[in-house]
């Protein structure tokens, strides 16, 4: 079926043929930005979809026209059923991706092959072990870096995501990209969030114009290239001439592109959300278990998507931190 059918476009002409499932609520990291201090409450399992139910909404979303499929958490690869889950998606007609901290991923390499997943989105915000330490909350700098150089001489596509944080990791915007010089990964750098829990301040967040006045100041205007964005990407593209990799920013907050957002997430208790802002959620898994079709659920929670960030129309909006505890933490949401 084509990406077009009614049920996956939503009241603004948007077609979604990209879905974000999130595999599990816990990680073996706890980024600041991402997981609460205090931790989040977590699901009690019977309530998580299992990897057949995964499988069952994911198939029904590809026959309305899904081409893309992205497992991210928490952190996908602790799932412990994940070969399965790879396994499965991989038999739908859907280009299959990963979004993982890496820590563990050197694991599953052939697992990943095995299942045609060639492109990776790692994170990693900070180059300085001490700095990721005090980041992630863990002490996992080399396995990750390890990891990335391991992805990329496995030949893996390979996306580095670093969110900015004023005061924190701007100053390393300039490493990151002379990383690119012989490693050919593209640095997305990303203007960080409000999510429920995660102390999110305007003055904390390290603007795309920003981002630009700096490599501006170290790189000249001959040097540096604005590349061709893919369409439906969230990204701006740049790269440095004669460098093997490339840089890019995502800007959320600052410049959204919610005009041509083209995905749905699936949070791992089984619920739809149709913005990475949206405050509502359509329980897809009840209604599963109840053996009924999920088809009318997603019909109305697609068309009722809202035109940008869930509501959040202005930064006035975006500033309000009752609008975020109306959302989940990111960490359940996935990214
Ligand atoms: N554990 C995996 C990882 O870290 O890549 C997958 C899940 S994580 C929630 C997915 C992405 O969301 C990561 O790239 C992370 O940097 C990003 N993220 C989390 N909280 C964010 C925030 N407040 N603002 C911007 N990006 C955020
Ligand atoms: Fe875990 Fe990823 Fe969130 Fe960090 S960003 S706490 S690695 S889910």
């Amino acid at each position: 079926m084509k990406n077009n059918t009614p049920i996956l476009t939503d009241s603004h002409k948007r077609d979604h043929a990209y879905l974000r499932i999130s595999l599990i609520e816990r990680c073996n990291l706890r980024c600041t930005y991402c997981m609460p201090e205090a931790g989040v409450q977590l699901s009690p399992r019977s309530h998580l979809m299992t990897y057949e139910e995964i499988y069952s909404i994911a198939k029904t979303f590809v026959e309305h026209g899904v081409t893309k499929i992205r497992l991210t958490g928490g952190e996908p690869l602790i799932r412990k059923d994940i070969p399965i889950i790879l396994e499965k998606l991989a038999s739908l007609p859907v280009a299959l991706s990963i979004t993982s901290n890496a820590v563990i991923i050197d694991r599953f390499i052939d697992t990943l092959k095995l299942h045609g997943v060639n492109s990776i989105n790692v994170s990693l915000d900070s180059l300085d072990r001490e700095k990721f330490k005090e980041i992630t909350r863990r002490d996992e700098f080399e396995k990750v870096y390890r990891n990335i150089l391991l992805l990329v001489s496995e030949g893996f596509k390979v996306k580095v995501n670093a969110v900015l944080i004023k005061g924190f990791n701007e100053n390393e915007i300039i490493d990151f990209i002379h990383l690119t010089k012989n490693l050919p990964v593209c640095i997305r750098f990303i203007e960080f969030m409000p999510f429920d829990g995660n102390k999110w301040d305007m003055q904390k967040m390290v603007s795309y114009k920003e981002v630009m006045d700096i490599v501006n100041a170290s790189f000249s205007e001959k040097e540096i290239e604005r590349l061709e964005d893919a369409p439906n990407d969230t990204s701006k593209n740049y790269k440095i001439k004669g460098y093997k990799g490339s840089f890019a920013i995502i800007s959320s907050v600052t410049n959204p592109f919610c005009d041509s957002c083209n995905r749905l997430r699936l949070t791992a208790n089984g619920q739809l959300k149709n913005c990475l802002f949206s405050a509502s959620e359509s329980d897809l898994l009840t209604t599963l278990r109840a053996g009924k079709s999920i088809e009318p659920i997603i019909q109305k929670a697609v068309a009722a998507k809202f035109k940008v960030r869930g509501g959040m129309d202005t930064l006035e909006k975006l500033q309000e931190p009752k609008l975020h505890s109306q959302n989940r933490s990111m960490i359940t949401i996935g990214g």
